[in-house]
């Protein structure tokens, strides 16, 4: 019996091991195990809805079936055997991995752990700030803002209540943009005064959602301002305590709520002390997306370091994970029997979108460029199609209308 093991039921694990269950599923010498410490997929795109979403308007529930999707339904009827555990180690020379004590032995290993937040070793950064990475996360900047309102509904001293975003990428955006609604609801219902809630959004570089093209930063930045957000750009942060943060030239941020979406670093993963990781921790893979001397473990997504044509990183994102979950799917095939697969792994160029508020979006696809309403419902096709892909058309057309519904309300 061959196994392959896939560690990761997110975006990059779950597109492989579906592509080679089709392949293989008339092989009854091959098995396919996926791995997740969770029991759901997680589709992170909708996340910043679930964290400015009013509880009196939509219940926890409603927003986790809305954000998740469990992974035994995904896998229903399908010859994968799905386990619930957290693998603590990879021991790469006995080919098996470490979950609580136990061992689980593998032939070829697919690691696909996705990333955590980064706090660049700013002081105080982590204990004093929420990340934007998980469903619980999302759940808990709902509740600190909303405390935040109740809290100092009777304190006529403050003068402004501020909930500041920490980095300007697509998650930063896209939240700072959504929360508006959110504090416009909670300042009627805690009939807290409007105007003293401040929102904010810190960036280091000179632009919002750096490393895209200028128009699609601008037209991002002017909707924020069109939002009444405050937009700070060139703001290195230097570091973080409970009620400030401090830039790099001295000047002091007061905070109630701090959000920290900066960036993101590889999961970790003890691998031995062979494996040399890059500055964000991120396993280098070849084009086959093997890891270096160890040909029968691969691994895709945000905790790869994957090239592209000019040599540069591939960004972290959940379409670039998927596309190295499909060609992972038709490579290990030809890997199993010995041979080397007709291609190596090149990176697509991928469009791009962001939701800035309400039913507004910003894009940029292969030249073709729209932003307000239409760029919105393009975003929302995008996530249909990712949806059939997992689930099949009927389950996918219900989730995506149940999710219309329900994030509507936050607008
Ligand atoms: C708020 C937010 C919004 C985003 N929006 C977009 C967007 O609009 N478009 C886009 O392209 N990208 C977006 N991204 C980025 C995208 O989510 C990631 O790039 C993508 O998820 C990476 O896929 P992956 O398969 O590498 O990892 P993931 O999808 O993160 O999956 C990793 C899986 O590994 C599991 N896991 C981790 N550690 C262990 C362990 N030790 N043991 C067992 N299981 C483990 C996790 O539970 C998870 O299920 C967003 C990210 C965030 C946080």
């Amino acid at each position: 019996m061959t196994k392959i093991v896939i560690v990761g039921a997110g975006f990059g694990g779950l597109q492989t091991a579906l592509g080679l269950e089709k392949k293989f599923r008339k092989k009854k010498d091959i098995s396919i195990t996926l791995i997740d410490k969770r029991d759901y997929h997680l589709f992170t795109p909708n996340l910043f809805e679930v964290a400015t979403a009013e509880e009196e308007l939509v219940s926890v529930k409603q927003l986790k079936s809305s954000v998740t999707l469990p992974i035994r339904k995904i896998l229903g009827g399908k010859n994968i055997k799905f386990v619930q555990g957290q693998i603590n180690s990879v021991e790469a020379r006995q080919n098996r991995l470490q979950t609580r004590g136990k061992f689980i032995d593998y032939d070829f290993l697919v690691l696909a752990l996705g990333s955590q937040s980064d706090f660049f070793n700013i002081p105080g950064a982590q204990e004093n700030s929420l990340t934007l990475k998980d469903l619980p996360d999302a759940l808990r900047i709902r509740n600190a803002v909303e405390f935040a309102v109740q809290n100092h509904r009777m304190d006529v001293n403050k003068n402004t209540l501020r909930v500041v975003v920490a980095g300007g990428g697509y998650t930063g955006v896209e939240l700072v943009g959504e929360l508006k609604g959110l504090v416009n609801f909670l300042a009627w219902k805690n009939g807290y005064p409007r105007e003293k809630i401040e929102l904010e959004i810190i960036e280091a570089a000179n632009k919002l959602v750096p490393g895209f093209d200028d128009r699609l930063s601008q037209d991002a930045y002017d909707r924020l301002r069109d939002l009444d957000v405050r937009v700070r750009l060139s703001a290195r942060i230097a570091a973080v305590d409970s009620h400030l943060l401090e830039l790099m030239g001295g000047e002091k941020i007061a905070h109630d709520v701090l959000i920290w979406t900066t960036g993101v670093k590889a999961c970790d993963m003890y691998m031995g002390s062979s494996m040399t990781l890059d500055k964000k921790g991120r396993l280098p893979v070849n084009g086959f997306l093997q890891l270096d001397g160890h040909h029968n473990i691969f691994a895709l997504g945000d905790i790869a370091r994957v090239l592209d044509q000019a040599g540069k990183p591939v960004p972290s994102s959940a379409q670039d994970a998927c596309d190295q979950g499909k060609y992972l799917a038709k490579a290990i095939p030809y890997i199993i029997k010995n041979q080397t697969p007709p291609k190596t792994y090149v990176p697509n160029k991928h469009g791009f979108i962001v939701n800035v508020g309400g039913k507004w979006a910003v894009m940029n696809y292969k030249g073709f460029y729209a932003k307000g309403f239409l760029a919105f419902v393009i975003d929302g096709l995008a996530h249909l199609n990712y949806y059939i892909s997992i689930i099949g058309v009927w389950r996918a057309v219900k989730w995506y209308a149940f999710q219309l519904e329900m994030y509507d309300r936050n607008d």
